[in-house]
């Protein structure tokens, strides 16, 4: 498939469901938090961890440094495997201070070039590569494009990658397919995860798919198998 065709599938996403407002978050700190938060959890869940923060006062680097591991893990409770998560975001906030962009950890992307940014995120406890990229994506505003598990589902069912390669190889495939631009990053991504929760499921609805004319997989068996 050309590299037309991956912006063709953005362009056919976009004008089924227009812009997806990512990532939801008042502050680039907020977007970190809920990048850890989000881990095995849906995102309601997110919302009601993150207003406990909130309210307690907490959603900032020095408070969440300041909790013990417990007490951050009580307010954090509705994410789930909220002791784990705990100690992630510590970890996090750990980084931050040890940049000096506690006070203002949008400033993160100010400290080093974006490769080395990565390295420092993925050596943090708990952070891999999606919870890595959403942040340096979503919070730090870089061009980075984040892979998940429905990017992998839809776009092997379209027969642009056959889902077995790994996170840096799609990865690169996006990246070199598309212009270089992080609004569109991030609309893409915000889009894929839109498709796959609504329509391109583990039992795809391809007669609702915005993508259907495009697609190898629509007129097999998956096709066959939708209810
Ligand atoms: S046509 Fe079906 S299999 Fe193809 S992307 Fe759409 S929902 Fe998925």
């Amino acid at each position: 498939m050309s590299d037309s065709l991956w912006l063709t599938v953005y362009h056919r996403l976009y004008a089924a469901y227009g812009p997806q407002h990512w990532w939801p978050g008042e502050t680039p700190f907020e977007v970190m938090v809920g990048a850890v938060l989000t881990q095995n959890t849906a995102w309601t869940n997110v919302e009601r961890a993150i207003a406990q923060l909130k309210s307690a006062g907490a959603l900032s680097c020095h408070a969440i440094l300041a909790l013990t591991a417990e007490a951050l893990a009580e307010l954090i409770r509705p994410a789930g495997y909220f002791n784990v998560k705990a100690r992630r975001l510590k970890a996090l906030c750990a980084l931050l201070a040890e940049a000096g962009v506690a006070e203002d950890p949008g400033q993160l992307r100010a400290t080093a070039p974006l490769p080395e940014l990565r390295r420092r995120l993925l050596a943090v406890h708990g952070v891999g590569e999606e919870t890595a990229d959403s942040i340096l994506l979503y919070a730090l505003g870089l061009p980075v494009f984040v892979v998940d598990a429905y990017t992998r589902r839809i776009f092997a069912r379209l027969g642009l990658i056959t889902g077995s390669e790994s996170y840096g190889r799609i990865q690169q495939a996006f990246e070199s397919a598309l212009p270089r631009e992080v609004a569109l990053y991030n609309e893409y991504h915000a889009l894929i995860v839109h498709l796959g929760k609504a329509v391109c499921r583990p039992r795809p609805r391809c007669g609702e798919c915005p993508l259907q004319a495009l697609c190898p997989s629509a007129h097999g068996d998956l096709m066959r198998a939708s209810p």
